[in-house]
């Protein structure tokens, strides 16, 4: 499987200039996210119209969504806040659905793209049900590969639909294979990395931090799970399973390269060491409307890139002995089977709990790299399997948390 489609080479230079998307149908999942609104500013800019939105319980947003979109069907994940919804909603034309059937009608709902940006492996079902559905799927819900990429991608075959990157870093490698040979001759990955708020801090160091410092990240603005997994720089883990199954690249050719002005959204070394990059101001509506817009080019309501107002860009190696979370993701695609499920489900439970202050800031990296030591069952390629590992997983987690001494 590979998201480059190899005849795009021969899309004639005026449509470039004539590609209209006036009227192309959207749906999107996680609308009231970071992702979720972006990606509505983008979609209105460009005339697209919405078949469905979903979100998990932010009942006042989604209705201005829906005031304003008009989409059919809209989804809160919660029932209470689903009903609250159908009561505000009930002078308008739109269908309102709860739970994971909802979250999945609404993937499979006819449409031309499924954007899903939820947080979490909650996103991988509805993205399994998208791909079902013959839609191709922009994907911001990282966890839905680290969790599921083998079943994601097979599924994506067996289709014949595409996954189209939003993570700014894959689609920053997306842009760079464009056109490339057939074999793509791609001899390394580099992801780029801000660092977080904590570059350059010891582990002693990081041992108290509070959310409140966490969430501080220098250069984006994004929900608190990615920021929390960008100041662990689990974040870069997650991001290489990702890549690994995005691109088929071996973990093992994938590396990351600090660079804390994130100008440079990641970079393709091919065979002949030759280097493309590609570069721009750090606002994810490019990845998002290139996304919708492949393969095509279109205005955006960006600011431009000025090389010389910036004067330098730096690059490091990460320090891996105190960010432990790229080795522990790298240990778990190594391994294989479910134990990116097992790291990615440890993770979340994780980070969750030090949003609500139960446990330290390095704990997070302690309890997901305890996950590796499970002894998990053969996978045999059923997502079950992978919802099952997750369910366990996530208890044990919090399990081991309340044993932590604080
Ligand atoms: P946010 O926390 O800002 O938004 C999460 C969205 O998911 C919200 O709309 C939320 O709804 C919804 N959601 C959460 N749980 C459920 C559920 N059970 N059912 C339905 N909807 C649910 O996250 P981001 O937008 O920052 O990130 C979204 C995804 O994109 C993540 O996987 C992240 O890693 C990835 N990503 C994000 C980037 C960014 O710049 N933000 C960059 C690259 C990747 P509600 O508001 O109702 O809670
Ligand atoms: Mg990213």
């Amino acid at each position: 499987m590979t998201v480059v489609d190899e005849n795009i080479c021969e899309v004639k230079s005026a449509d470039y200039i004539n590609m209209d998307f006036k009227g192309k149908r959207l749906t999107i999942l996680g609308s009231t996210g970071s992702i979720g609104t972006n990606a509505l500013e983008v979609a209105e800019k460009l005339g697209c119209t919405i078949t469905a939105l979903a979100a998990h319980s932010n009942v006042e947003l989604i209705e201005r969504q829906i005031r304003r979109f008009r989409p059919s069907l809209a989804v809160l994940f919660s029932e209470q806040a689903a009903a609250d919804l159908k009561q505000r909603v009930r002078d308008l034309p739109v269908k309102v659905s709860t739970g994971m059937d909802g979250l999945c009608e609404a993937a499979a709902a006819d449409t031309d793209l499924v954007l899903n940006s939820v947080v979490g492996m909650i996103g991988l079902m509805p993205t399994l049900a998208a791909i079902n559905a013959g839609h191709n799927v922009a994907l911001a819900n990282k966890e839905t590969l680290v969790a599921g990429g083998p079943v994601v991608i097979n599924a994506a075959e067996r289709s014949g639909v595409k996954l189209i990157p939003v993570d700014s870093e894959h689609s920053a490698i997306f842009q760079c294979l464009q056109c490339s040979p057939p074999n793509r001759a791609v001899k390394r990955l580099i992801l780029t990395a801000s660092g977080g708020p904590f570059f350059g801090k010891s582990e002693q160091e990081l041992e108290f931090v509070s959310p409140k410092e966490a969430l501080r990240h220098p250069n984006w603005k994004m929900g608190s799970k990615i920021t929390i997994d960008s100041a662990t720089m689990m974040n870069k883990g997650l991001e290489i399973i990702e890549a690994r199954w995005l691109f088929d690249v071996k973990a093992e050719n994938i590396d990351v390269v600090i660079h804390r002005e994130s100008i440079v959204h990641s970079i393709v070394e091919f065979s002949d060491n030759s280097v493309l990059a590609q570069l721009g101001v750090p606002d994810m509506k490019i990845p998002i409307q290139y996304a919708i817009t492949w393969p095509f080019r279109l205005e955006c309501d960006v600011k431009p890139l000025d090389l010389t107002e910036l004067g330098a860009l730096s690059f490091y190696p990460p320090d891996l002995r105190t960010f432990r979370g790229i080795e522990v993701c790298r240990k778990a695609v190594a391994t294989g089977g479910l134990y990116p499920a097992a790291v990615n489900a440890a993770n979340e439970a994780a980070v969750a709990l030090f949003l609500e202050n139960k446990i330290g800031f390095m704990d997070i990296t302690r309890l997901v790299e305890s996950s590796l030591e499970y002894s998990l069952p053969e996978f045999g390629g059923r997502v079950e399997q992978i919802l099952e590992v997750d369910r366990m997983v996530r208890e044990d987690t919090i399990a081991k948390a309340k044993k932590i001494k604080r």
